[in-house]
């Protein structure tokens, strides 16, 4: 399976919430209120979160990097 996830770089994550609300798997949530977590299990690489994030610290990868 060639589908892609997203990845945050949480390190830069402003934890705005911009991905959880745009988000149509609902698979991101703010870990305590410092960074995005992405459920990989539930991405399906659809993009949307890296593109309305502010700070661009979405990336979409392969899913075979991960894990
Ligand atoms: S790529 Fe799409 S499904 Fe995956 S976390 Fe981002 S918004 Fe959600
Ligand atoms: S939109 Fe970007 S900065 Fe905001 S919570 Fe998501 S990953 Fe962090």
């Amino acid at each position: 399976m060639k589908r892609k996830k997203a990845r945050v770089d949480k390190d830069y994550c402003a934890a705005c919430g911009a991905c959880m609300k745009e988000c149509p798997k609902k698979a991101i949530k703010i870990h305590k209120g410092l960074f995005a977590v992405i459920d990989i299990e539930n991405c399906i690489g659809c993009g949307k979160c890296e593109k309305i994030c502010p700070a661009s610290v979405i990336t979409l990868i392969k899913s075979k990097e991960e894990k």
